[in-house]
């Protein structure tokens, strides 16, 4: 069984009542998993609370913590068969994206918010007066952190790292999807040295459940939150009636702009991965791609074939590029999209769902979509992707600013101009320009309208996760 994790302990539910997990692959329930009561929930929040109230966590220094949190990264990359195994159980990503990519990636969050948390200044203010004010970050006390089903392993340690390298304690609410990789994870660090009641996990849905009992809470002082644009809204009114800051990682519907300077092989290369990584669920994804006309067809083309030829099918073959979608639920969400298509003039160029038993939609391609279809505003979360041209770089950026989600775009262009130019006329969190997903962590994270309040990384994740205090001292 998947237990909770509460005061250092693994705990079944009060009430003993368990859901199920299940793997997308076998289409069958894997593992059972504690269904938080309330009780849970307000033991969690107690432990946090006891921790940092009285626990050793927010008093010893950045050093001795990261120390700790160096340790967890350690055990993460030695527990990656165990790992990975749990998030593709639970979600069907590729084994090997979790080996190579989602597992090293959590074990480099905690390294580098360990660092960063250590190696951080303070700002100092010299005044005209006999006085001298200075900055002190201190932590918050307990913060709620609530993560999606897409990246589970990878996405909860950037939700928790943060605070507790600043010293707060945390409690985790994974997605009910996926639960397992966040137990793991809770018991590894209590290998590693995190005092009981540092790292809290309590397992349930979000309405009338652990998620939202947890927001709800008079007990946490921050929540930080990655997932859907309306559980945000959902959220932040919860949030709200505490006063309870928040930061928010909310959906996307990024745009991907071919300019017919482009260098056209890496272009193609670039925006595959940028629609197609871990079968399209991912909120940075390229969904909307405007290539320039004089190198549409070329683009398209080349596109097309490459889209065609990706692996599709079983997550443990070394092979697949493209596990199935996470849940029955999702792939019926998806392919919902799918049957709409054509009525509008829109049209598949390729892909489509599998049609073979599996929750697989295959790399699909969908040209002469309307702007204002479902397929171009909304967010699908799956390997679906439009493509349109574009006549001028006028026409580009009012296309890729015409939604309500801003979390990220993407640019090629072999024009060093056109790429500052248009970088900055886009209004997304992040511009990535002849490239995508490449991170550092400590540049902000996040998005702008429905894409999320607030920043994520290096002193952004700071000012979130500490209160900063002036101290002002007479000379
Ligand atoms: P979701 O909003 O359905 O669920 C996310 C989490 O919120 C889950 O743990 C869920 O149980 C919980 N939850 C749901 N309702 C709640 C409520 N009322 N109160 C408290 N908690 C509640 O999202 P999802 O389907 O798991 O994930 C996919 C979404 O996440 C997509 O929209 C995607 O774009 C977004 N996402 C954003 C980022 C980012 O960095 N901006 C990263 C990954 C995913």
């Amino acid at each position: 069984m998947i237990t909770h994790v509460i005061d250092g302990e693994a705990r079944k539910a009060s009430d003993g009542r368990t859901f199920e997990t299940v793997d997308p692959w076998r289409q069958a329930p894997w593992e059972e998993v504690a269904l938080a009561t309330r009780a849970d929930v307000e033991a969690a929040v107690a432990a946090a609370r006891r921790a940092f109230d009285n626990g050793p966590w927010p008093r010893m220094g950045a050093a001795e913590r990261g120390r700790i949190l160096h340790r967890l990264a350690e055990l993460i990359e030695s527990h990656i068969e165990e790992l990975a195994e749990a998030d593709t159980s639970d979600m069907g990503k590729p084994l090997a994206d979790m080996r190579h990519k989602d597992v090293p990636r959590a074990a480099q969050n905690f390294r580098f918010f360990a660092d960063h948390a250590r190696l951080s200044t303070a700002d100092v203010y010299p005044m005209d007066s006999p006085h001298h004010a200075y900055t002190r970050y201190e932590p918050v006390g307990v913060v709620a952190a609530i993560a999606p089903w897409n990246f589970p392993l990878m996405l909860e340690t950037w939700k928790v790292a943060p605070p507790l390298a600043w010293g707060n304690t945390v409690v985790l609410k994974p997605a009910e999807d996926t639960p397992a990789s966040a137990s793991l994870l809770a018991s590894l660090a209590l290998e590693a040295g995190l005092p009981p009641g540092v790292l809290n996990v309590v397992h349930g849905f979000g309405p009338d459940s652990a998620g939202q009992w947890l927001t709800e809470h008079t007990g946490v002082d921050r929540i930080t939150f990655t997932g859907e644009s309306a559980t945000g809204r959902a959220i932040a009114r919860a949030a709200a009636a505490n006063l309870t800051p928040v930061s928010f990682e909310l959906g996307g519907k990024g745009a991907n702009l071919v300019f017919a300077d482009a260098d056209l092989d890496k272009a193609v290369g670039w925006s595959l991965k940028a629609i197609f990584t871990n079968a399209g669920q991912v909120c940075l994804a390229g969904s909307r791609l405007y290539v320039a006309r004089p190198v549409y067809d070329d683009f398209v083309g080349r596109f097309t074939e490459a889209a065609s030829a990706m692996r599709c099918g079983d997550p443990r073959d070394a092979a697949t590029e493209i596990g199935p979608l996470a849940s029955k639920t999702h792939y019926d969400k998806v392919t919902g999209y799918l049957d709409g298509i054509g009525s509008d003039g829109s049209r598949i160029l390729c892909g489509g769902a599998a049609d073979d038993g599996t929750w697989v939609v295959r790399p699909t391609v969908v040209v002469d979509a309307p702007e204002d279809s479902r397929l171009c505003r909304e967010e699908i979360f799956g390997p679906v992707v439009t493509v349109t041209p574009f006549d001028s770089e006028d026409e580009a950026v009012a296309l890729a600013n015409d939604t309500p989600y801003g979390l990220n775009a993407m640019l090629f262009t072999e024009n060093v101009r056109r790429a500052h130019r248009v970088a900055a006329r886009l209004r997304a969190g992040t511009v990535w320009v002849n490239c995508f997903f490449v991170r550092d962590l400590r540049a902000p994270f996040g998005g702008v309208g429905d894409s999320g309040i607030g920043r994520e990384g290096g002193d952004f994740s700071r000012e979130f996760c500490t209160e900063p205090k002036a101290v002002v001292m007479e000379l």
